[in-house]
């Protein structure tokens, strides 16, 4: 029944996606947000990926709604660069089956063209998978979505049993690093190093370091002085809807600071 009623809703366009933006925090401004999708189900009102996506993930649903969302975010970015709007890298979620059955890179390739979008504009987050027999083909795939100029982030990084060979054999170019690990880093100092190690280690090997989860500046601080690079958290914005990321980009109070130095610089 979940899974007609899903299909349906994808027909009838019930799935929308919300935008969370992430900060760069050498830049000193946002850099990119990820497209987070809901569903707008007619009886239930808004409802969270958790309440879909694990089912979906069961059956070729998910490769649907990931193909859906996708070109969604084509046609959003189409729609802001129409508009004359501030147009960041949006990243978008897809599932382990999409990517081995998916046929996500014929999908992007003929979205990107539809709506001419450059896939630099792009970034695929995959959550890392325990079956080792699985890297290899994951690799081909990455080096596919590498020649076509988008961008592949490991996701909640760390949660997974095969994170440290994992990171070393697929050259991600960002690394994601899950929320779990803030959890107790306010009393515990362990917590803190493992934060800081994986963010050296990512360095190493040349990759992005994107912390999720952040509620707090005093966790922005602490992320700051250990050389992370970018973070996504409620303590910049929750994830919004389209047009409200846009008003969020062109008035927040984050970027103000940044805003002075430039000005200041032309002068
Ligand atoms: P994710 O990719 O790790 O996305 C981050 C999740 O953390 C989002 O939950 C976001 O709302 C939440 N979050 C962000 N900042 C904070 C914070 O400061 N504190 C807390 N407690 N949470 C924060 P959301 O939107 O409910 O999405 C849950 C998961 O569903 C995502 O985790 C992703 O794995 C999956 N998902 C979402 N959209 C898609 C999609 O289009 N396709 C697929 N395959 N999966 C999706
Ligand atoms: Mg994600
Ligand atoms: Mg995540």
């Amino acid at each position: 029944q979940l899974g007609l009623e899903i299909e349906r809703g994808l027909e009838l366009s019930q799935f929308e996606l919300h935008y969370q933006p992430k900060f760069d925090l050498k830049l000193g401004r946002f850099s990119g947000a990820e497209a987070l999708v809901r569903w707008r189900h007619p009886e239930l009102g808004l409802l969270s990926p958790a309440n879909f996506i694990l089912f979906a993930e069961q059956s070729d649903l998910i490769t649907k709604i990931d193909h859906y969302v996708l070109e969604k975010v084509c046609m959003q970015l189409d729609e802001w660069r129409g508009a004359g709007q501030r147009l960041l890298p949006v990243s978008v979620n897809i599932s382990k089956r999409t990517l081995f059955t998916g046929n996500i890179i014929n999908h992007l390739i003929k979205v990107t063209d539809k709506y001419n979008i450059n896939p630099m504009l792009l970034e695929i987050e995959i959550v890392e998978s325990p079956s080792l027999q699985d890297i290899l083909l994951l690799l081909s795939i990455v080096k596919r979505f590498k020649n076509l100029k988008v961008k592949i982030a490991i996701d909640d990084f760390g949660t997974g049993y095969s994170s440290l060979s994992y990171i070393k054999k697929i050259p991600f170019d960002v690394i994601k690093i899950d929320k779990a690990f803030l959890d107790d880093v306010d009393i515990d100092q362990k917590a803190r190093l493992i934060i800081q190690n994986i963010i050296e280690l990512a360095h190493i090997l040349d990759a992005y370091v994107v912390m999720e989860g952040v509620q707090d500046e005093k966790q922005v601080k602490m992320l700051r002085d250990m050389g992370a690079d970018c973070i996504q958290g409620f303590y910049y914005s929750r994830p919004l809807p389209a047009d409200q990321y846009q008003h969020f980009l062109e008035d927040n109070l984050f970027e103000i600071e940044a805003k002075k130095t430039t000005k200041r610089g032309r002068k």
